[in-house]
């Protein structure tokens, strides 16, 4: 991994050409294992909203006991509790240089309010939409297990680790997670087709959305997405 760390650069003095690359598609689509690898390639942080909201709530802080009844229920978190635990981070000097996120924006005022954060820090955007059918999506979900010490994931029907039930990084015993469950999925379905669409509109309505076939290996959506993205 590229890692450039340079003291000149800070909050509000991002680097000229930085990009933001946002990753959008309904949950199971693989936006954090293709953030894993654009993060790898381009050697820029990816920020998950998901995850950023998962710490909030291990490490019990106020916003997280707040999130967590809505992340439990396979509701979205509201802006007033998302919006500045996002902005808290990508103040952080390593986002200076660019960074992708997943799972943000999810609805029309957050992208609205991404545009806005993004024209302030002077960064390019690129958003980028993993498409992949609803019939799909379901067993991709439910199949879904993930490495509480690594965040790798994996999927028992599509990507089962080599050994089952533990992760071909370190071993660890691969867990389910809460909001994985059938009944929570669906309704984070239903959410994402009612409060994220609009969003993706909003971006097809600009002409600024780059849309990729989920539905194909990993290694072929990478290398789709780089294509797209072109030379930095
Ligand atoms: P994810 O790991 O991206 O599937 O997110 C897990 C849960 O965190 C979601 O079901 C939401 O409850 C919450 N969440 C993540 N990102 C956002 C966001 N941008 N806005 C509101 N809630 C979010």
């Amino acid at each position: 991994m590229i890692v450039r760390l340079d003291p000149l650069l800070g909050p509000g003095k991002e680097e000229a050409g930085a990009r933001a690359i946002v990753l959008l598609g309904p949950p199971g689509a693989g936006k954090s294992e293709q953030g894993r690898r654009l993060a790898m390639r381009h050697g820029i942080p990816v920020i998950s909203t998901g995850d950023l909201l998962r710490d909030h709530v291990r490490r019990g802080t106020n916003l997280g006991v707040q999130a967590d009844t809505f992340m439990k229920a396979g509701k979205l978190v509201p802006d007033s509790l998302m919006n500045p635990i996002l902005e808290e981070r990508l103040s952080q000097p390593d986002c200076a240089h660019g960074f992708i996120l997943d799972g943000y924006p999810r609805t029309l005022a957050q992208a609205e309010s991404l545009d806005m954060v993004l024209k302030k820090k002077g960064l390019r955007q690129y958003v980028i939409l993993l498409d992949v059918p609803s019939e799909r999506l379901l067993k991709l979900l439910t199949g879904r297990r993930v490495c509480p010490l690594c965040n790798r994931s994996y999927n028992i029907y599509f990507q089962p680790p080599k050994k089952e039930g533990q992760c071909d990084a370190d071993g660890a015993r691969l867990i389910q997670r809460s909001d994985d469950k059938e009944e929570v999925i669906r309704r984070r379905l239903e959410t994402y087709e009612k409060e994220t669409q609009p969003a993706i509109n909003y971006y097809v309505e600009h002409g600024r959305l780059i849309r990729i076939d989920g539905a194909q290996t990993p290694e072929k959506v990478a290398a789709e997405i780089e294509l797209k993205l072109g030379p930095q």
